[in-house]
């Protein structure tokens, strides 16, 4: 498109602020008048109330985030050629965990790698794409030509989230953007083989974004009774197994994801301690398990992601205090919780806090341990607060 041509966001006057800080986001309320026409997934200029160019990112006229800037430099046009080299520099830092074979991780982490609305995970020679932005879907071609390119993987798989894809007012994924049948595999994560089901399973396949937390809880599993709430596919429990855990009881709402953790168990030579499976709704059974006077010596808490937003906070920090109650009166005097929120809209320090409202109405007093989060390969971007989305909380509760 010639210059001139382009289309351009206008800002309203002082709400330039936090974009000059670095943030990268533009929301709706953020804009003052829309310039040209611009389609979506369209790069735009992004001007302040004066027409002064801050950057240019991508448009998306659907959603809160109005546009996601890709890039600051006037003189330099954010086209394919530069969204690839994006790409090529997201593999290249993740290099190490590449030269594992057996492996999972992610490749790109969206705007941490600073590739909007793109996410793609990596299980073994497979990969799944995630596509949530207007803008990234524009760069659909360019992104699996360039991972072809670059990784010649065996199959390249579509699992984007359609609530995502429709707050951003994209459709379904596109036809043909499947490639390679519905694939199950076996990883090695940390030592242990996981079987993934990677056009069935919940995300992209299986929690990578836990890798790392995994051992460090585990490393408080031998000789201790653990319960493994919200444990899908099990892996924490496998982690704690190996480390010599005295029982496990495994508790999910997904019969399948509870199937694929008892086979997981089995595939690892895991299956020697007693070992209790029960399928429900966490919330409830918690709650059971109180009234048949159980106790545990290290329960996990891994609950879905009750506030994507902040605006859903208010109310999962409500569910969040309860389940986090509820675990610890489970536990014996002197046990281990093991917190997690995955909720994009729960900021660390208030996670910390739900956890010690949680404590307050338990009665107990809770030593943090150790302050856990995301592995290297989901980097939290400084300049974008919000991509700091997984906390987790090693706590004795006295
Ligand atoms: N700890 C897991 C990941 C947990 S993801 C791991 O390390 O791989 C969240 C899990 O919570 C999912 O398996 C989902 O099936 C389950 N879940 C969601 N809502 C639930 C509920 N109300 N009760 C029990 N399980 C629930």
């Amino acid at each position: 498109m010639p210059a001139g041509s382009e289309g351009a966001l206008r800002l309203l006057p002082g709400r330039e602020k936090p974009l000059r800080e670095g943030h990268p986001w533009v929301f709706s309320g953020a804009v003052g008048a829309v310039l040209g026409n611009p389609a979506p997934g369209d790069v735009v200029r992004i001007e302040d109330s004066h027409g002064v160019f801050l950057a240019r990112g991508q448009y998306s006229p659907a959603a809160r985030i109005r546009a996601r800037v890709l890039e600051r430099d006037e003189e330099t046009r954010p086209d394919e050629a530069w969204w690839s080299d994006r790409i090529r520099e997201a593999l290249g830092r993740r290099r190490e965990l590449l030269a594992e074979p057996e492996g999972a991780c992610r490749l790109v982490f969206s705007e941490s790698d600073l590739l909007p609305g793109l996410v793609v995970d990596r299980y073994r020679d497979h990969l799944v794409l995630q596509v949530h932005t207007p803008g990234a879907e524009r760069m659909r071609e360019t992104t699996i030509a360039r991972l072809r390119e670059l990784l010649a993987p065996a199959a390249i798989l579509d699992r984007s989230d359609p609530d995502h894809r429709r707050l951003e007012g994209l459709g379904p994924v596109p036809d043909g953007a499947e490639d390679g049948e519905a694939a199950s595999l076996t990883i090695r994560d940390a030592g242990l083989l996981f079987r993934v089901h990677l056009a069935a399973g919940q995300k992209t396949g299986f929690y990578v974004d836990q890798r790392l937390n995994r051992p460090a809880v585990a490393a408080w599993a031998a000789g201790r009774r653990i319960l493994d709430a919200f444990c899908y596919t099990g892996a924490f429990s496998a982690h704690a197994a190996r480390a010599g855990a005295a029982s496990l009881t495994l508790l999910d709402s997904s019969r399948d994801a509870l199937e694929a953790a008892r086979e997981n168990l089995a595939l690892n030579g895991l299956d020697a301690a007693p070992l209790e499976i029960r399928r429900g709704d966490a919330f409830a059974d918690l709650r059971r398990l109180r009234d048949e006077a159980r106790s545990f010596d290290l329960v996990i808490l891994d609950p879905p992601r009750l506030a994507p937003t902040r605006a859903q906070a208010p109310k999962a920090a409500r569910a969040y205090k309860d389940v986090n109650l509820l675990a610890m009166k489970l536990l014996a005097p002197e046990g281990i919780l093991a917190t997690f929120s995955c909720s994009g809209g729960i900021d660390p320090p208030f996670f910390r806090e739900i956890v010690r409202w949680a404590s307050k109405d338990a009665g107990r007093e809770v030593q943090v341990l150790q302050v856990l989060g995301q592995p290297p390969d989901h980097p939290v971007r400084l300049s974008l607060p919000e991509s700091e989305y997984l906390k987790g909380l090693v706590c004795r509760v006295l």
